[in-house]
């Protein structure tokens, strides 16, 4: 491989000994200080669960979010389980899901006696579109579960259209895409609610778990916050047999502290994911994702496919470079699921077989995008 056909420039490559998939380390070493005072005060003034530091985080991120309310939850899978139920989806319903996913999705329908239905994906883009949700509709289908999958938000408004056409409840999965845009609006402003994650991992990540949901609807939003601790109604009354799924103060101003960077770490995710797509083109065996017009993606992940990606993985792993798999299985492939299978879904298992996840986060240099395409297309012209 030339150096001019690549791009690469050795000198800078030099030092880099290895990349980490993740780095949440450097990425908080800068604010350590602060995340320390936040413990002092959880700690100090016993701010435990609920309170003034969850509302706060509440409030900063429905209007991050551009929606009205917003509710903070004890996990991501909660929060799409939560939205389901209380839009009375249950057993007998329907519904669909991508089939290229994390296991959450699936598993909140199972979770609320509902059937899940897997449907394909773009081959591009590796997200659902109007179409390949349409080929899952049956007469049960109540609802359709939009994942905002690698932080790209899929084109919203044909399936907008399907699911208002067939009466359908629309929920997004914005677990991997907090921030990101389409058409210049947020995940939540196109379905009933936004589910969202704060894993440490994902873009937006507590020190532990955490989710949250982002709706524009009212009763929605007051019946979730109500059957996420315990039923309560008020002080004295619980009004329903509810649940425990509340977010941690400690969690809540860690996520309020983080926010204030989010806009920035995305930004630095587009130019990486930038060096990335420069560093790669001309590569025909390195085939790249492409993102829906009208999105501002944010980069979750760096999904590339590649002819032998377990070859490629081991390879890669030998120069220390971290690698993750998003997905290795389609969930109707997964032994958990296989039983709600009804016909193969073959962009998705082909895109199974060869994708592959590079590192990618924004505390990484430019050195260190370069160390990484250059040992991909050293594998792949090796072979
Ligand atoms: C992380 C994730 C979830 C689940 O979130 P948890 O907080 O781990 O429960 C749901 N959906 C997708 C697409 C995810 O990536």
């Amino acid at each position: 491989m030339s150096e001019a056909k690549s791009g690469l420039t050795n000198q800078q490559s030099a030092d880099v000994k290895g990349v980490n998939f993740l780095d949440l380390s450097a990425q908080h070493a800068p604010l350590r200080a602060e995340l320390d005072r936040i413990w002092d005060n959880v700690a100090t003034n016993s701010l435990f669960v609920g309170g003034t530091l969850v509302s706060d985080f509440e409030a900063a991120w429905a209007a991050y979010s551009e929606t009205e309310y917003c509710i903070g939850l004890a996990n991501g899978t909660d929060s799409l389980e939560l939205t389901l139920a209380e839009l009375s989806v249950g057993p007998g319903d329907e519904v669909i899901v991508p089939t290229n996913t994390f296991v959450a999705t699936p598993e909140a329908v199972v979770a609320v006696g509902a059937t899940p239905v897997f449907v394909d994906v773009d081959p591009d883009t590796l997200l659902v579109t109007a179409e390949t949700i349409e080929a899952g509709l049956t007469e049960k289908t109540k609802a359709v579960m939009v994942v905002h999958l690698y932080g790209a938000i899929p084109t919203m408004a044909p399936i907008v259209e399907l699911c208002e056409k067939n009466n359908l409840h629309l929920i997004e999965d914005a677990a991997q895409a907090h921030g990101a845009r389409h058409g210049g609006l947020h995940p939540g402003a196109f379905g009933v609610a936004a589910s969202f994650s704060f894993y440490p991992g994902k873009n937006l990540g507590a020190f532990g778990d955490a989710g949250a949901v982002s709706t524009n609807d009212k009763d929605l939003a007051e019946r979730i916050r109500i059957r996420a601790n315990h039923g309560r109604g008020d002080h004295l009354h619980h009004i329903v047999s509810g649940c425990n799924s509340r977010l941690d103060a400690f969690q809540a101003a860690v996520l309020q502290l983080k926010l204030a960077h989010l806009d920035g770490w995305n930004e630095r995710r587009r130019q990486v994911h930038g060096q990335y797509m420069e560093l790669f083109q001309g590569h025909e065996l390195v085939k790249t994702l492409s993102v829906p017009e009208n999105t501002e993606a944010v980069h979750h992940l760096e999904v590339i496919r590649v002819p032998d990606r377990d070859a490629m993985r081991t390879q890669l792993a030998k120069h220390n470079i971290g690698t993750g798999l998003h997905y290795s299985h389609p969930c109707h492939e997964q032994p958990a699921f296989s039983q709600y299978a009804r016909s193969a879904l073959p962009v998705a298992e082909q895109a199974c077989a060869h994708q592959l996840s590079l590192p990618m986060h924004p505390m990484m240099s430019r050195a260190e995008v370069e160390y990484v395409v250059h040992h991909v297309v050293e594998n792949l012209e090796a072979n």
